[in-house]
């Protein structure tokens, strides 16, 4: 099965951050899990690089918009392997094969008749690159996300008729209860639409850096609608003389933050809609990982604080794969919820370390003393079994909604009973008398199964750490089968573990 999922594209102007890990971090758990389950998968990221705010910055460095996107877009690139994710593509929207693509599209929205040539004025937020609703205006005429005074604009736009398309938006809200996800923003997004839809500016005349209208050369299309087909322009040539269109599109899942929910939520599936294109399957809108100070109070990102969790240090320190679970662990994945430096060391040492690291060591520890380094090949234990009873049917089905906390917590409850296991059956006192041999044998191999199938689950979360730990323990089939425990054969020889959390220098 094709499973295509996707990240908002970034803006080029914006320099790299947390949020932007996050949300391509979330993207990258779904798609890796999906490619152990054999599916068909892509994996799209990439850059926003239209719009006045690259234009402006670029006049005032002497530079061309596109040399400053290039410059930008490399730290997005940069971004990736850090981070470690495995997407498929990276879009970068100043690509003429994109620009051409929107136009067909957009060309497409024109002959269906769903655009108009009027007069558009209101207040305009340049760092948004949006026209804001009144709704949206904060006290003295600012913005509210960017608290700067917006402008008074006027000027000559080519207009979408999003009206027309109330009753439509409102009837996929109805048949499809699971287009926006969580229920929060579903709601929320109904709301907009309920409160009544106006036509909204599809062009820009003022600016010339973004994609030209190809019945209007005189104007671009807004910088919200080129980057939106970023989605779908995308598979027309992310592969080289192939066109992978039909074979992916819709889209299984977008990924996107809750401050650009109205543009995917109502705007997309309107345009969509108007150029006869299948809509996305699911949009899944995560909240904001907010910071906190030392007293537990929730701040803006200020490195003045010192409690601020830098994820650049973070990894350099303590590795990606902690960070990447972290984030995941301590929010659950669409609502907003604090971090800080001083959870992430808890959740670092008492979890990482103790829990899963120290489970695995002191597992494979007692493989080469008792049994020569050879996984017995024993039965699993019985009493153990039913505790692993059906947890890949169950992240399988967590994931599928993108319930990436949820799917975490299922697999953590496995670890954690895994460490009682080990106290329960005291390896080392069966050890004392050889009478236990047999009993010996099959709490050994319970143990390295019951770790090796949670460590398969945890693949998606923890790349680096999963390839670690199946290589020590002689079995690296990262299949999702391979996740049921007892799955696999006992008799493999167990190798060397690198210290998995090692405590930071
Ligand atoms: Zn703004």
């Amino acid at each position: 099965m094709p499973f295509y999922v996707t990240t908002p594209i970034y803006y080029v102007n914006a320099a790299p951050h947390l949020g932007h890990a996050y949300t391509t971090i979330g993207a990258d758990i779904l798609a890796r899990h999906q490619r152990q389950r054999g599916e068909d998968v892509f994996f799209l990221t990439g850059t926003d690089e239209h719009g006045e705010p690259v234009a402006q910055v670029a006049e005032r460095e002497g530079i061309s918009p596109k040399e400053l996107a290039d410059r930008n877009a490399q730290r997005f690139l940069d971004l990736l392997p850090q981070i470690n994710v495995s997407n498929d593509f990276f879009i970068r929207t100043s690509d003429p094969r994109h620009k051409r693509r929107v136009q067909e599209v957009m060309q497409r929205v024109h002959d269906n008749g769903h655009v108009y040539k009027g007069l558009y004025e209101g207040w305009y937020c340049p760092k948004c690159a949006d026209f804001k609703t009144e709704a949206e205006i904060a006290e003295g005429n600012t913005c509210p996300i960017h608290r700067i005074p917006l402008d008074r604009e006027r000027e000559e736009n080519w207009f979408f008729r999003l009206s027309t398309f109330e009753q439509p938006l409102k009837d996929l809200y109805a048949e499809r209860p699971d287009f926006v996800t969580p229920r929060s923003r579903y709601n929320e997004a109904l709301a907009f639409i309920n409160g009544g839809l106006q036509d909204i500016s599809l062009s820009r005349s003022k600016i010339s850096w973004g994609v030209e209208v190809p019945w209007d050369p005189g104007h671009v299309f807004y910088v919200w609608f080129d980057a939106l087909l970023n989605y779908y322009t995308a598979l027309s040539f992310a592969r080289d003389g192939e066109d992978l269109t039909d074979r992916f599109w819709p889209a299984n899942f977008h990924i996107l933050g809750k401050d650009i929910l109205k543009f995917h939520a109502v705007f997309w599936p309107a345009m969509l809609l108007a150029a006869d294109i299948p809509l996305p399957r699911r949009e899944l809108i995560h909240g904001y990982l907010l910071m906190r100070d030392a007293e537990g109070v929730e701040t803006k990102m200020s490195k003045s604080l010192g409690n601020v969790l830098d994820p650049f240090a973070v990894m350099e320190t303590f590795g990606t794969d902690a960070l990447r679970y972290y984030c995941f662990r301590e929010v659950g994945f669409g609502q907003d919820g604090g971090v800080s430096t001083a959870t992430f060391g808890e959740r670092y040492e008492s979890e990482l370390a103790n829990e899963y690291g120290n489970l695995a060591s002191r597992t494979l520890a007692m493989i080469t003393r008792y049994r020569g380094g050879i996984v017995p090949d024993a039965d699993v234990d019985a009493t153990l079994a039913p505790d692993f009873e059906g947890l890949v049917g169950e992240v399988s089905e967590l994931l599928d909604r993108a319930e990436i906390t949820q799917a975490l917590d299922r697999i953590w409850q496995r670890v954690r009973r895994l460490n009682r296991y080990v106290e329960e059956s005291a390896p080392w006192q069966l050890a004392r008398d050889e009478a236990n041999a047999a009993r010996l044998d099959v709490t050994l191999r319970s143990l390295a199964e019951g770790i090796r199938a949670v460590t398969v689950l945890l693949h998606p979360y923890m790349p680096e750490t999963a390839a670690k730990l199946l290589a020590a323990l002689g079995d690296e089939e990262l299949g999702l089968d391979a996740a049921e425990f007892g799955a696999r054969p006992g008799g493999s020889a167990v190798g060397e573990l690198p210290p998995l959390f090692p405590k930071p220098q």
